[in-house]
């Protein structure tokens, strides 16, 4: 995150001085404090959000009697008296996160400030859903018991898992790539398990979500996050709102055609990006052709995922076959990034997720230069491409900060603190 420039930083809303909104005024000086990362002044937050002296003043007050915010010292600018500093204070609050993948689940313990605190992943048996959800509450409590965090400053928890997700119900629905699992109700039962309030939403949501807070994304007001797991996803910002869709399914791109010669999908469909960019594809092509010794286990999704380190260390040992498979791939993700930003006039694409990083920087120059050779709007903005500043985690420090964001931010996921 940046240090926001005087008067109104990209993303941040103006306070309104109307006696009722006070929860509102609250959060819109929270978010200023906490973007301010070296600290701010009541002299500042008057100019930046244009709210009366006195409410400024009683707002503070608030937040210092919380906790959620500490006077650190004394600054002095041009000729005026020093002005206090005010600061966010991370360890006053934190939220937990989970990221359900089809090979993995991820844990994360974040601070107020979007810190991570501690983080845990483990293989999983996508075969039993009992047990991957019976686990998640203890391997919750180990992670506070670890870092000795109390319970009572854990504001909540957010889950990120692969869609169609049932958002009011807080069920994951049918995911295609966990055959097991049916209409899980993991908001009831997280929520009993732990005494938390949690929030269910899709993995790439989560993912852009991250990004906007504490990567790549901060302070972009058109973004699109593109996620390689077990599947594909995108996860769009436009007008720094995240985009979620009529029932927050929005993103599913598995079905956009990125090669016309491709072989067809389980639905019919020819060169889909969802088939061709999967790890299944990949290890499947790389076995064909020679670069990857054939195993009992190279139809399974978690093992795929895995292959693709091994995938990696062929090229680097200099495989043709294996390099000519990641090109392609590469060429395929490149068309989808600038049909999606072509649709949405993106300033920037993050990629991320298990499948991106073993084969990230291979991608990337392909990913600048035919990305933006589809721009079309290229006279008027360039089109930034990267991968992920958060990392491995960032679905599930996504879930988390939705938490931050539900209960700290202006209203639920105006990502007000970019
Ligand atoms: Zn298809």
């Amino acid at each position: 995150m940046t240090i926001p420039p005087p008067g109104r930083p990209n993303g941040l809303r103006r306070g309104t001085n109307l006696g009722h909104v006070a929860g509102f005024n609250d959060s819109v000086i929270l978010s200023y404090i906490r973007a301010a990362k070296s600290g701010t002044s009541r002299s500042d937050l008057r100019t930046a959000t244009g709210l009366a002296p006195q409410s400024v003043s009683d707002i503070c007050q608030r937040l210092l009697d919380q906790g959620l915010i500490a006077e650190t010292g004394t600054s002095t600018k041009g000729f005026g008296r020093p002005r206090v500093t005010l600061e966010i204070v991370p360890s006053s609050r934190y939220a937990l996160g989970i990221h359900i993948d089809p090979a993995t689940v991820t844990s994360v313990l974040l601070d107020l400030a979007g810190g991570l605190v501690a983080h845990y992943s483990t293989d999983i048996d996508p075969d039993d859903p009992g047990l991957v959800i019976e686990q998640m509450a203890p391997t919750l409590d180990a992670l506070l018991e670890q870092t000795g965090v109390d319970r009572s400053r854990v504001v909540g928890l957010g889950l990120a898992v692969p869609g169609p997700i049932d958002a009011e119900g807080g069920t994951m629905v049918d995911p295609p790539h966990l055959p097991k699992w049916h209409h899980e109700r993991l908001r009831e039962r997280l929520g009993a398990a732990t005494g938390l309030s949690v929030i269910v939403d899709k993995d790439v949501v989560a993912a852009a979500v991250a990004e906007r807070w504490a990567g790549a994304l901060a302070g972009v007001s058109d973004a699109a996050f593109l996620y390689l797991g077990s599947g594909v996803g995108v996860g769009l910002i436009t007008d720094d709102l995240v985009v979620r869709g009529h029932t927050s399914n929005a993103g599913d791109i598995g079905h956009l055609m990125v090669d016309t010669m491709g072989p067809l999908c389980d639905q019919g469909h020819r060169g889909c990006l969802g088939t061709l960019c999967s790890p299944l594809h990949l290890v499947r092509e790389g076995v064909a052709r020679g670069a990857l010794d054939p195993t009992p286990h190279d139809g399974e999704l978690g093992h795929a995922v895995r292959r693709l380190a091994a995938l990696r260390e062929r090229v680097d040992g200099g495989n043709s076959a294996a390099r000519e498979i990641v090109e392609e791939t590469a060429h395929r993700l490149a068309r989808a990034v600038g049909i999606i930003a072509n649709m949405h006039d993106t300033q920037m694409v993050v990629c991320g997720g298990p499948a991106w990083a073993p084969l990230a920087d291979l991608y990337l120059p392909t990913l600048h230069e035919q990305a933006a050779r589809a721009f079309s709007m290229s006279s008027l903005h360039e089109l930034e491409v990267s991968g992920t500043d958060v990392g491995a985690d960032v679905a599930a420090i996504g879930a988390a900060c939705l938490v931050l964001d539900e209960r700290f931010a202006t209203r639920p996921s105006s990502l007000l603190l970019g």
